[in-house]
């Protein structure tokens, strides 16, 4: 497949994470990535179709109908090993693998767009630090994107809060990337 067509589904298939999207189960709408498991074993952004609340159900009833099932399944095949998950983290490092891929093949292109934009007017560069409001001007403010898929949702910062932000990124905080919130 062409790679620009194949980037620009990715992108949409990530864009996408932050639209809304309606439980099978329940018919309640809400937040992709906010009210949907993703499906860590497949590719990333891929989602739950029954949102987080019904499936939780799901797993109580599954648990109270079968209370057993799991300690007979074992007791039924001992020592049992998924031969793709010897060492236990296949799961782990599946997604992994992929979202780095992602992270640097979008970055270099968002970086463009954001200096095409800041270019013709569309985003315009403040003169103050979004997180400690100290006034900076110039390159001092760094453009921080909290998801590559949208390009245009800037957070400028100094680089100190940039530097704090990332800190708290790698230490596992959960940014809201239309809000900027932080969870942790
Ligand atoms: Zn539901
Ligand atoms: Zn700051
Ligand atoms: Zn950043």
């Amino acid at each position: 497949m062409d790679s620009k067509i194949r980037m620009a589904r990715e992108m949409a298939r990530r864009a996408a994470s932050y639209r809304n999207r309606t439980c099978r189960k329940c018919g309640q709408t809400f937040v992709t990535r906010a009210g949907f498991y993703e499906l860590k074993h497949l590719p990333p952004f891929t989602y739950d179709s029954t949102c987080i609340q019904c499936r939780r159900e799901q797993s109580a009833d599954f648990r109270e109908s079968k209370p057993n099932y799991h300690r007979q399944w074992t007791a039924n095949n001992p020592g049992y090993v998924s031969p793709c998950n010897a060492d236990g983290s296949y799961f782990k490092n599946y997604q992994a693998k992929y979202r780095k891929k992602i992270e640097v093949r979008d970055r270099m292109r968002v970086y463009r767009i954001v200096a095409k934009a800041l270019k013709d007017g569309t985003l315009t560069k403040p003169d103050q630090c979004a997180g400690c409001d100290k006034p900076v001007s110039g390159r001092g403010l760094h453009g921080h994107h909290s998801d590559y898929a949208l390009p245009l949702q800037v957070q400028w910062l100094c680089s100190r809060c940039h530097d704090d932000l990332h800190r708290a990124i790698s230490m596992g905080a959960v940014i809201n990337g239309e809000t900027g919130e932080i969870y942790t």
